[in-house]
């Protein structure tokens, strides 16, 4: 399938509320998002054909994640325009170099699909379209000058939002640059977007290896034929695919719903990889759930599922330290000989020092 079919999709997603399908009758808090004063220079309302479709039954969670509502007006004191600290760890325009052997380089600002809760909300779809050459050549003298950078993540907005050639000219400059380097494609677009999922494409992505392709997909509702068809395309094509869990009040915050979630992921041989805390990001405090309430869902998940199914549930500590995992820890104690663990039927253990 030739580029021309996704750029035709993307030409037919809906922008504006009266593009959005009949069958949705939008609540008083979704209306009031379109009418008030308030939403303007906010993230817009952008829903990609496909998704479109899946939500053509009024389904709760797609909608909660895709059409805003005027929650997003309220911001709190501690919600943040940049609640990671991007910019603090930002050596060169778009890229991010927190920690010394990752780095995370912004390729574009345009996704196919605007999440309510995006928390880079400050660059999505804002005014810096795509990496240009100038940007590019300086990246990729840093990464030559950094060889402790063993991995680039391509992020943004959506790293596929670019078209084949844009792709290639960043995969192959870092490559010129540290021919070891280990590539992430972060992108929702095999699940929003599937038919960005061309046989071109993965052959590009494939000649590109060691390439990892890392997917947000939140509920299982998102997994309907088109995407799974598209995901066992990355697979086919010998590409090893990884997903990103936003762990979301309204969508997602039930363990039934996750379970569900990451085995229909295994099954379609992708790893789930983290479960992430909401991020503290403006207009979100809807979206988030309590910290002790997520640890009682992941500790539900860590008992009904395989170790091959089950992600890290990891929060990025606000402000910019990064991220850290959290589990509920089977270590409960200590005494003079060892240690006691609880195992998952709730007894203790005890396990030696030595
Ligand atoms: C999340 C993140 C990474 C990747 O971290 P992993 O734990 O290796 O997935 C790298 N750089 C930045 C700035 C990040 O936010
Ligand atoms: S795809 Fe990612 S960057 Fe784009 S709106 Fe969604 S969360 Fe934000």
């Amino acid at each position: 399938m030739a580029e021309s079919s996704w750029r035709s999709d993307l030409a037919r997603t809906i922008t504006d509320v009266s593009g959005l399908p009949d069958c949705l009758d939008l609540t008083d808090d979704e209306r009031r998002f379109f009418t008030a004063p308030e939403t303007h220079g906010r993230l817009s309302l952008k829903v990609p054909p496909a998704v479109a479709r899946r939500m053509a039954d009024t389904d709760t969670p797609l909608r909660r994640q895709f059409i805003p509502t005027a929650a997003e007006f309220e911001t709190l004191p501690y919600e943040l325009a940049d609640p990671l600290g991007e910019e603090h760890h930002s050596p060169l325009p778009r890229l991010i170099h927190r920690h010394p052997d990752r780095a995370l380089l912004l390729v574009t600002d345009q996704c196919a699909v605007h999440c309510r809760y995006c928390f880079r909300s400050r660059f999505t779809d804002g005014s810096h379209g795509a990496i240009s050459t100038e940007e590019l050549s300086a990246v990729e003298s840093y990464l030559a000058a950094h060889s402790g950078v063993r991995e680039l993540i391509l992020s943004g907005g959506d790293a596929l939002m670019l078209g084949d050639g844009a792709l290639a000219d960043i995969l192959d400059a870092a490559r010129r640059a540290r021919p070891g380097i280990v590539f992430r494609v972060a992108t929702r677009m095999p699940v929003v977007m599937p038919l960005r999922v061309t046989t071109e494409l993965t052959r590009l992505l494939r000649a590109h290896a060691p390439l990892w392709v890392v997917l947000q997909v939140n509920h299982p509702n998102e997994l309907d034929a088109e995407a799974s068809h598209a995901l066992g395309a990355l697979a086919d094509a010998g590409l090893p695919v990884i997903n990103q869990t936003v762990l979301l009040a309204g969508v997602n915050d039930d363990a039934e719903v996750l379970e569900e979630l990451f085995t229909a992921l295994v099954r379609l041989r992708v790893k789930p990889y983290y479960l992430f805390q909401g991020d503290l990001a403006p207009g979100t405090a809807h979206f988030r759930v309590n910290l002790e309430r997520a640890l009682g869902i992941v500790a539900e998940l860590r008992r009904r599922l395989s170790g091959l199914a089950m992600p890290v549930f990891a929060v990025d500590i606000p402000g910019g330290a990064g991220k850290v995992p959290l589990e509920p820890s089977a270590l409960v104690g200590e005494d003079e000989n060892g240690y006691q663990l609880r195992a998952d039927n709730g007894e203790m253990y005890h396990y030696p020092r030595e």
